[in-house]
């Protein structure tokens, strides 16, 4: 392996976990979010119920002041016929008042409309309080539950910073320049092994030459696909890939 990676190698595998510790927290924080613009929403949705009510009231009460207008204009005329003497003023006056009868029945029916419809808004309004109380009570659970997982995700990345601090220093400053942009890029491993004469980050097919290239571990070589760094895995890791790179070293020094 080029002597330069090993270093790098040790600084990947914490970096990686990071990334991975960052991805769960930003899930966390996604969940929170969610949590509290389901009580905002649930929260707007009061507030506007309990606006269109007091709007109703308001409609209400411009009615009933009509009414009360009507009524005195009732008054004023019955008073008026008590003193006509004559009969077509007196049926000019009770033709009057049969029109603002009229008039009050027909607003009085407005009013009762407009009540229903107030008494139904009054029912939506109990069950937007009740599924706010309900939210409320289910989520401080879960919400504590999610705070204390991100303060933990929070220790444990201090850990991997604290321990990545420590270890940064054995890297060639210009290498670590190259990994940390390319990982920046890819989110992802950058520096990885070549498994069956085959790029391990993007699965595409080497040359040998490259391969050859790579084993000899004298200088950087970068997948010319991905751009990530190969290295040459020494088949001390007893997995499926190792050994098949063993067997054909064996082979190739047999011939
Ligand atoms: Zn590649």
């Amino acid at each position: 392996m080029q002597k330069g990676l090993k270093p790098l190698l040790d600084i990947q595998e914490l970096d990686i976990k990071m990334i991975r510790l960052m991805r769960v927290k930003k899930q966390r924080q996604g969940e929170l979010k969610q949590i509290e613009s389901l009580r905002t929403e649930l929260k707007e949705q009061l507030q506007l119920k309990e606006e269109e009510i007091k709007e109703i009231e308001s409609q209400v009460n411009g009615l009933e002041e009509k009414i009360q207008t009507l009524t005195d204009k009732y008054k004023k005329f019955e008073s008026q016929q008590a003193s006509v003497k004559k009969v077509e003023e007196f049926n000019a006056l009770t033709h009057e008042m049969t029109t603002v009868e009229r008039e009050k029945v027909a607003l009085e029916t407005q009013i009762s409309n407009i009540f229903d419809r107030k008494v139904a808004e009054e029912e939506i309004l109990e069950k937007i309080k009740e599924s706010l109380a309900a939210s409320e009570t289910n989520s401080i659970e879960l919400e504590k539950e999610i705070k204390l997982s991100i303060d933990h995700i929070n220790t444990e990345g201090q850990h991997l910073k604290a321990e990545r601090d420590q270890i940064v220093g054995n890297a060639e400053p210009d290498s670590l320049k190259i990994y940390e942009r390319l990982l920046r890029n890819k989110k992802d491993r950058v520096i990885v092994p070549i498994e069956n004469r085959t790029c391990s980050g993007c699965h595409i097919a080497l040359t040998l030459q490259h391969e050859n290239l790579v084993r000899k571990g004298e200088a950087v070589v970068f997948c010319e696909h991905c751009s990530r760094i190969h290295f040459w895995q020494e088949s001390e890791v007893v997995d499926g890939t190792a050994v098949q790179t063993r067997r054909r070293r064996r082979r190739t020094v047999k011939a």
